[in-house]
């Protein structure tokens, strides 16, 4: 056995024994290979004592735009119009592959620090970002998103964005044992059409690749939508046949009862974005009806520039607290099913449900440990209460990717976190600002 954590409080996230005490936690080739409440009987080269600690899978960021941290704190308390076309929209313009990777680079660090262990990322110039998750042991599901705004002009042989998925495929989907995959993305409904639609998911299908796509963010894309084609943005994608594929839409907050029995039927998730629907007033998705009916919720921070962190732990909270804020019920999500949403809700939106997401045998060793042994945090009555309620992505102090420890108290072990930094801030911050072309 490689390592062994022992004395832990093991969050499994299996229903069947969800929390347990003085909890032995063995790994092995990158994978769980024990699990129980008596020491195992084989020895391991390195033993974790985690007394007043939680040991609780990694967390799974659905939903992100990992490079957009270069923009945190860039444009805060705007209009989306003017968020988007005047602020992100000509930056991303300017942005080269180093200035990207940068972001990136930064951005697993944080999530990494966080407590994150998966993400699915939409953005670009991802076959260098996937090498770069390689290099830190990030586990990742990336895509580059399709937008074709003139439908008469579009040719997914010259489109980038086709052409960066096929060299995800090619060169790095099932990479680093499974770690890296490839998903096909459409940017939206309303930033492409259905011939679009129909080659992006030909192309999902043809690989078994995942699907995601943004839908139903803002009340005014849903009802442009229905003046446009006489139906909710999730009907007129599925009428194109894009929920063949395994679909993980963002956000979702103005779905209706149908749209959400079309996600239940088909077996697609929503990433739901808390954070940044506040943020940018998008609105409240109505996750306990989706819960009711069937679908299943994943969780995601978006991108940097609408939330402005990638602390998972912050919408584990507010998964919780803003459907009973809303419905006036404070039963409607309790902790157990917000951590949940972060944790199995997201394996599954990533296609990763039998791979991660649980503390249990035969699962990959995505873990992290929560300091628990803190002021901040005690006393400890229930221990998956204190995690979603109390702590934040600060109280984690070890992370964990198929069994190798990225962040441990304070270091990280495959990033040069103060190079990092360096980087974005003389490279990319000029970039960002103008100062540059
Ligand atoms: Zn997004």
């Amino acid at each position: 056995m490689d390592v062994l954590f022992q004395n832990a409080t093991v969050l499994t996230l299996c229903d069947d024994r969800p929390v347990l005490k003085g909890g032995y936690v063995g790994i092995a080739g990158g994978k769980i290979a024990f699990v129980g409440i008596a020491a195992p009987q084989e020895p391991a080269a390195r033993t974790i004592d985690c007394r007043g600690k939680f040991l609780l899978p990694g967390l799974v960021n659905a939903h992100a735009h990992t490079a957009m941290c270069l923009m945190r704190g860039y444009a805060d308390d705007y209009t989306l119009q003017d968020w988007l076309y005047q602020k992100i929209f000509p930056v991303e313009a300017r942005l080269d592959e180093r200035a990207i990777l940068a972001g990136a680079r930064l951005g697993f660090a944080e999530m990494l620090r966080t407590g994150t262990t998966s993400a699915s990322d939409m953005y670009f110039r991802e076959p260098a970002v996937a090498a770069l998750a390689l290099e830190c042991g990030m586990r990742v599901s990336l895509s580059n998103a399709v937008l074709a705004f003139n439908e008469a002009a579009y040719d997914p042989e010259t489109d980038r964005a086709i052409q960066e998925t096929r060299a995800l495929i090619r060169d790095f989907h099932g990479a680093g044992n499974g770690r890296i995959r490839a998903d096909a993305a459409i940017h939206a409904e309303y930033t492409s059409y259905p011939a679009v639609w129909r080659y992006v998911t030909e192309l999902a299908l043809t690989h078994g690749l995942c699907l995601q796509v943004h839908v139903s963010e803002t009340r005014k894309e849903h009802e442009t939508c229905i003046a446009r084609r006489g139906v909710t943005p999730t009907r007129a994608l599925y009428d194109a046949g894009v929920f063949q594929a395994k679909v993980l839409a963002a956000h979702g907050v103005w779905l209706t009862d149908e749209d959400m029995d079309i996600f239940a039927e088909t077996g697609a998730s929503v990433a739901h974005c808390p954070v940044s629907n506040l943020k940018l007033g998008s609105g409240i998705a109505r996750t306990a009806e989706m819960k009711r009916r069937g679908v299943n919720v994943a969780l995601g921070t978006d991108g940097c520039c609408s939330n402005n962190t990638h602390d998972l732990f912050e919408e584990v909270k507010l998964a919780a607290l803003l459907q009973k804020g809303v419905s006036g019920d404070p039963t409607s999500v309790n902790a157990y099913e917000a951590l949940k949403m972060a944790t199995v809700g997201g394996a599954k939106a990533q296609g990763r449900e039998n791979e991660i997401g649980r503390v249990a045998e035969g699962f990959d060793a995505d873990l992290i440990l929560i300091d628990a042994d803190s002021p901040l945090l005690r006393p400890v009555y229930d221990p998956v209460s204190t995690a979603v309620y109390s702590a934040t992505g600060r109280d984690v102090c070890l992370t964990m990717v198929q069994g190798r420890i990225l962040y441990e108290n304070g270091q990280f072990t495959t990033i040069d976190v103060e190079q990092a930094m360096h980087e974005v801030e003389a490279y990319a911050v000029p970039i960002v600002l103008g100062a540059q072309s």
